[in-house]
């Protein structure tokens, strides 16, 4: 038979054929000062070092402000701060700190905006994300928090729950300000006061929030914003008059401290590392599947404690969800974090991207199939990473084990429920898992098996601030969140 020579169109390219026009979020209204000070009793005031450190803008390798270093001496000036707060906090009545709340939740909404911003400059998240998940998020905490106040009474009946003391928070770069409200909020609503500590490549919006709550009018003391590195983190928690440890980071750190907590008498909560089991079953609906992959490991740059980051995928459909997840991977934007087309932002920092470029290398030399989306990066001297995808895995793989905190996706297949079950359920941490499948008793049956603090089922990455959240194993103590996380803040 004579071959047609109709002439074949060129395959279609996402990133030049379909690829909308660059729409950056306007930064202009953004005010960011030259040097940020320490925020005690209400007052910005320089460290007595007058040490500083530069936060960098992750998209441009650029210095965007200069931020405090504090020594002991101001950790201690902080902490006193607070606990001297603690009496006039306490006084003031439950009515009257629900009514703070809810200012502090209303002053967010209306500079979410400028928040948002900020977020993505300062942490390299999509400026979709943060106006979207972050900011709202926030503002959710304190609404949420500023109803309980007044109702501790209904939410624990039949006892008489007592505010902890000064409550040292210590938080990571992944979500700064959703972070910090997700600490603030609980701890004022029982009647605490703090000291919060964001983390040193992301602390410009935990500062904006300082402005933010003295223009709030919250009696001084009674929040204290700190900055530097692990050094003022380790200061806070050798307080000796600090009550309550409220620790959100990796697994290494709060390790430290928890050794050094043993045999004291502060409570403490440990938020830590993670590494999701994200299962498609067979009869599952598989594009949106295929959505909820891509939302939970490519969300966020993969900087997610929660993310998706081991795949599994039911043999009957894995050749299926394959292709199809690599086309979807094709179609993701990595760019510039204020462009609102931007799918995947800046990596937060140097040294992370260093790690993840050496888990890459590991996973490639362990003998892992890597695919990587061919999307453009820009130039420049930010820190980018495309969307990365290892088949050819097994539980043995560095890849599947740690914690990558990056784009990077591993997919093992399997046949059985009691295959998945016991593959998800291998490793050190135990804080999220995914499950996609048509049938409620399916869902029944993983949820019982998975030993992870969250299951989702059939959607990935979806937080409330009534829901609490925390690990099991190596991912943490106690949860943060709901009634469980007000618990954590209150004697009983
Ligand atoms: P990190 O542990 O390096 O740092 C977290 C915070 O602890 C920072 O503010 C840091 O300055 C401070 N710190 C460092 N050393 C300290 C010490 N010895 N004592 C006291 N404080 C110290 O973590 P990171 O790299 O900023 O964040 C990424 C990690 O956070 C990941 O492992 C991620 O899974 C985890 N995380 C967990 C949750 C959760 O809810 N479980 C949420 C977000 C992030």
């Amino acid at each position: 038979m004579a071959k047609s020579k109709k002439k074949m169109s060129p395959a279609l390219d996402f990133n030049t054929q379909w690829r909308y026009k660059p729409a950056p979020e306007n930064s202009d209204h953004i005010q960011i000062q030259k040097a940020y000070d320490l925020f005690i009793n209400n007052e910005f005031i320089p460290p007595v070092n007058a040490d500083y450190f530069p936060t960098i803008n992750p998209a441009t390798g650029k210095k965007i402000a200069d931020i405090a270093q504090a020594e002991n001496i101001d950790i201690d000036k902080a902490v006193v701060a607070a606990s001297k707060a603690l009496k006039a906090w306490q006084k003031i009545g439950a009515v009257e700190r629900g009514k703070y709340l809810f200012r502090i939740a209303r002053l967010i909404q209306e500079r979410a905006r400028e928040f948002a911003v900020i977020e993505s400059l300062d942490g390299g998240k999509p400026i979709r994300e943060s106006k979207n998940i972050d900011i709202p998020l926030a503002a959710a905490h304190f609404f949420y928090h500023a109803g309980w106040a007044d109702k501790l009474q209904y939410a624990f009946p039949n006892q008489t729950p007592k505010p902890v003391g000064v409550a040292a928070q210590i938080i990571p770069w992944n979500f700064p300000l959703l972070m910090a409200a997700w600490k603030i909020a609980p701890a004022l609503a029982t009647g605490n006061t703090v000291v919060l500590k964001p983390a040193e490549t992301t602390p410009l919006t935990a500062l904006k929030l300082a402005e933010l709550i003295r223009e709030s009018g919250l009696p001084s003391g009674v929040v204290n914003i700190v900055t530097g590195d692990g050094s003022a983190g380790a200061a806070l928690v050798d307080h000796p008059m600090v009550n309550k440890i409220a620790f959100t980071g990796s697994t290494e750190v709060g390790k430290i401290i928890q050794r050094k907590l043993a045999g004291s008498a502060k409570k403490y909560t440990l938020e830590l590392g993670g590494k999701g089991a994200n299962i498609i079953l067979e009869d599952a609906a598989i594009d949106q599947a295929v959505e909820g992959i891509i939302n939970g490991i490519y969300f966020n740059q993969g900087h997610v404690c929660c993310a998706g980051s081991r795949l599994f995928v039911q043999e009957s459909v894995a050749e299926l969800v394959v292709r199809k997840l690599k086309d979807r991977m094709e179609t993701l934007v990595v760019g510039d974090p204020l462009d609102k087309n931007t799918d995947i932002g800046a990596i937060n920092s140097a040294s992370q991207l260093r790690t993840i470029k050496k888990y890459i290398k590991k996973g490639i030399k362990d003998g892992a199939e890597l695919y990587q989306s061919k999307c453009a990066i820009p130039g420049g001297k930010g820190y980018w990473c495309r969307p990365s995808l290892f088949t050819n895995v097994s539980q043995a793989h560095t890849i599947v084990q740690e914690e990558i905190f990056g784009p990077v996706l591993t997919l093992q297949t399997f046949r059985t429920l009691e295959e998945v079950l016991n593959k998800a359920n291998n490793t050190f941490y135990g804080l999220s898992a995914g499950v996609w499948t048509d049938k409620g008793a399916k869902i029944f049956t993983m949820t019982r098996g998975l030993r992870a603090g969250v299951v989702w089922a059939n959607t990935y990455n979806k937080f409330d601030p009534a829901s609490p959240f925390g690990g099991y194993k190596e991912s943490g103590i106690g949860r943060e969140g709901g009634l469980h996380g007000l618990a954590g803040y209150l004697k009983f």
